[in-house]
């Protein structure tokens, strides 16, 4: 374990974030870092592998800076890196939930718990606790009895929480994702829309599963991470799997993008099926002219027509 993963966000004000982000880039890469960052006037969100050596001094160099001085690095330990290349990019969100009037988190979130409060929180019967992730996330893990919006892009869960308010009204709200930066404005917009008792966990799963107090209890199944380790291990004393096979429904971590380009949706799906049902999510994706697996692995046409018959008995 030579290599570390740094999970991180501020919001805070940078002025000039193109000539921030070209400078940054030049930094990670003379440090022979590997990630992902994007960066706005609002702050910077980032995640980002390297050597120990370096992420320490990525760490360090960043905490110097007045702009991150109380940033929290979310850090795990690992064998490689977790990306293939380095970018760091100017966008208008740090995580993009396009509201029509934006909610700036200084001004404007929920509570901040603890992961012993949340936990708390958790255990409690008048707290509805809302997972504030896309639902391929919670589908491979997340807080036991947490609800699951129907949503694949963030942007989209405050509409999700429009059509289904009833369910929440003068409830006390909880949410929570990976790493905390989602639920700064979900938390503050819950806020604007009226709900009055609205609370966040604070720097996210990731702080809960190193948690010495909690340990990451009642986390089900693994977390979902968006680097090529694809997911981690969150509770330290029960492990359970709650992912279930797109096809069989039989208990599936391992997942995959259709086979269709334009499909692309990511499911649970075992090496089995994938090779039955020739990578994709359905028939029709499984028909696609470009379908990846289909190339990949050379499949006549005699053995696609065998293969589009397991479809059949698949009730999707
Ligand atoms: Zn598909």
């Amino acid at each position: 374990m030579d290599y570390q993963v740094l999970l991180y966000y501020k919001y805070t004000t940078i002025n000039d974030p193109e000539t921030f982000a070209s400078e940054h880039l030049d930094f990670c890469k003379d440090l022979e870092l590997k990630g992902r960052i994007l960066v706005s006037t609002e702050g910077i969100n980032g995640t980002v592998s390297g050597t120990t050596e370096a992420t320490n001094k990525y760490m360090e160099a960043m905490q110097a800076d007045p702009r991150f001085k109380d940033i929290t690095f979310k850090i795990d330990a690992a064998e490689d890196h977790a990306f293939k290349k380095m970018h760091v990019r100017p966008r208008k969100e740090i995580v993009a939930l396009d509201l029509e009037e934006d909610v700036n988190p200084n001004e404007l979130t929920g509570k901040y718990l603890s992961p012993i409060e949340f936990k708390q929180a958790l255990e409690s019967d008048d707290t509805i606790v809302i997972d504030a992730r896309n639902d391929y996330e919670y589908d491979l893990g997340h807080f036991r009895g947490a609800v699951r919006p129907n949503i694949t892009r963030f942007r989209d869960l405050p509409d999700w929480i429009k059509e289904n308010k009833e369910q929440f009204m003068d409830k006390k709200i909880v949410t929570y994702c990976t790493g905390g930066i989602r639920c700064e404005k979900f938390s503050g917009w819950l806020l604007k829309e009226g709900f009055e008792d609205v609370a966040q966990l604070k720097d996210g799963i990731a702080t809960y599963g190193k948690d010495p107090e909690t340990q990451g209890e009642l986390w089900d199944g693994k977390m979902y991470v968006f680097d090529e380790r694809i997911s981690v291990e969150i509770n330290q004393v029960e492990k359970t799997v709650v992912g279930k096979e797109w096809f069989d429904g039989t208990p599936c971590e391992r997942y995959i993008n259709c086979s269709n380009p334009d499909c692309n949706k990511q499911i649970l799906v075992s090496e089995e099926n994938e090779a039955r049902y020739l990578g994709a999510c359905s028939h029709e994706c499984a028909t696609h002219e470009r379908n990846r697996y289909v190339a990949k692995h050379n499949i006549s046409e005699e053995e696609k027509a065998q293969r589009l018959e397991n479809f059949k008995q698949f009730a999707h």
